[in-house]
């Protein structure tokens, strides 16, 4: 239970992290844009007296806009491929599925799956019914129950792993 708080604590903590991230960056480049028009404006403020009235400012201020815009879809783009246990880039993509064979082998999905085996990615292939949301399963520490059977020796390892 602590150990589940704890793992989300970490995911959505990192995923703010990165968001904070995203913030400094737009607003440091929000604040260079602003270095070159009177008068000095505050932080995170577009300067009013040039914005609608100075085309350059007003075009620069735009691609501002989809800059920043772009760094949040990053940070929230890229959270959806980590693992949810260590924060580790997923890898392998594999394709599953298919349309032809879908009652054997089921919708065609892509499958992510963490290097350190803490648990796997299905992304569908095709969202009809608006978003589908990636499905995560989680594995049970491989490498901890590898461990412990060859300590225990194999007789013992039917009541022990789980
Ligand atoms: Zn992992």
């Amino acid at each position: 239970m602590l150990q589940a708080v704890k793992g989300h604590v970490k995911y959505w903590g990192f995923l703010l992290l990165k968001l904070a991230g995203a913030a400094l960056g737009s607003a440091v480049a929000l604040q260079f844009l602003n270095l070159f028009w009177e008068p000095r404006t505050r932080w995170f403020h577009i300067n009013p007296y040039q914005f609608g009235f100075d085309l350059p400012y007003t075009t620069l201020a735009g691609v501002w806009f989809l800059f920043s815009y772009g760094l949040f879809y990053l940070a929230i783009w890229d959270q959806r491929y980590r693992c949810r246990t260590c924060l580790r880039q997923l890898v392998m993509p594999v394709e599953t599925g298919s349309w032809s064979y879908i009652l054997q082998l089921g919708r065609p999905r892509l499958e992510y799956i963490c290097p350190y085996g803490h648990g796997k990615l299905n992304v569908e292939e095709l969202q009809i019914s608006g978003t589908v949301q990636p499905e995560w399963t989680e594995h049970g520490d491989i490498w901890s129950e590898l461990f412990a059977t060859s300590e225990m020796g194999p007789d013992k390892d039917s009541d022990q792993t789980r």
